[in-house]
């Protein structure tokens, strides 16, 4: 028995301006993720394993915020964040802040099982990166036109970005359970367009955008990553579970659907627990995302149903 979730972001574009090839795109990224997820679990692979191949599998796709689709801060530059979480061990690994890195997750998941740290930031997590083999990418590999014109709008002031619509699209995260009962989750993102000061979201905070415990839960988040760190939203839907009595759906709906607003968080999360129930929710528009039981079909999603 097994289970994946994945998500490509909760700041969806308004379903009005999404044409039927657009989203044929997005429904194929996510599809492509949740196959390498679940041929990982499938071959009787980890759950570690399993968001980490999922999570690379959306960072190759410049459809999404993470990895080579990352956004541009206001100066013009792609900074990525990245956290990853072992359910069992509730070791954790987490870099944010990294420009030549083509695929943050691993570089978190190096963190985690080859340093003494949970989280490393900048030049420093680069210097990391470097000790340990990584080869860089030259930062012209994060530049995307569709990304660049994001950028402009918003420098430009254009309105209609006070509602968050675009300044935080697309996300990425993976939460796993595999066939010995472990679970993981796995962030990563370039955070939000325009972004200045080497501003950090929630994405890479372990317990904030990214949690997992094989106790309650694995919890993936996306969405306005400050009321997220606030609310400190992975690790209160995991406690909800541990401590509180709750299920599943109970302490996610609860987090999602009344903590988050109450602090006008939009966004969502997608979670998964030890019995393989899987929760995806979200108080946005929409939410990227997709999802698959070892015994049934995939579920993918964007819009409510
Ligand atoms: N939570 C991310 C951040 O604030 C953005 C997102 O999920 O879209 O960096």
């Amino acid at each position: 028995m097994f289970g994946l979730a994945i998500h490509g972001g909760a700041g969806t574009l308004p379903r009005a301006e999404m044409g039927a090839e657009m989203e044929l795109n997005y429904r194929a990224g996510l599809r492509a993720a949740l196959d390498a997820g679940c041929a990982v679990l499938q071959a009787g692979a980890s759950s570690l394993d399993a968001v980490t191949r999922a999570v690379v599998v959306l960072e190759d796709n410049p459809l999404f915020n993470a990895g080579r689709g990352a956004v541009f801060t206001h100066d013009g530059h792609n900074e990525l964040d990245a956290a990853i979480m072992d359910g069992k061990t509730l070791k954790a690994g987490a870099v944010c802040g990294v420009t030549h890195i083509r695929n943050p997750i691993e570089l978190a998941r190096t963190v985690m099982e080859h340093s003494e740290y949970v989280m490393l930031s900048g030049a420093g997590a680069e210097e990391f990166a470097l000790s340990r083999g990584f080869a860089f990418v030259p930062t012209s590999y994060f530049h995307t036109p569709e990304r660049w014109r994001q950028l402009e709008r918003i420098r430009s002031g254009d309105a209609r970005l006070s509602a968050l619509t675009i300044s935080h699209v697309g996300t990425v995260g993976a939460v796993a359970l595999d066939g010995e009962g472990r679970l993981a989750a796995a962030t990563s993102t370039g955070g939000m367009t325009g972004k200045r000061y080497n501003r950090i979201g929630d994405s890479p905070i372990i317990g904030a955008g990214t949690y997992a415990d094989d106790r309650s839960c694995a919890v993936s988040a996306t969405g306005h990553g400050e009321v997220f760190i606030r609310a400190a939203v992975a690790h209160d839907i995991c406690s909800r579970m541990r401590f509180g009595g709750r299920t599943l759906a109970a302490a996610v709906r609860e987090v999602v659907l009344e903590e988050l607003p109450a602090l006008q968080g939009d966004g969502g999360v997608i979670a998964i627990d030890r019995s393989g129930e899987i929760c995806m929710e979200f108080n946005s528009e929409g939410m990227f995302r997709a999802s698959r039981k070892s015994s049934e079909d995939a579920r993918i999603a964007i819009y409510r149903p």
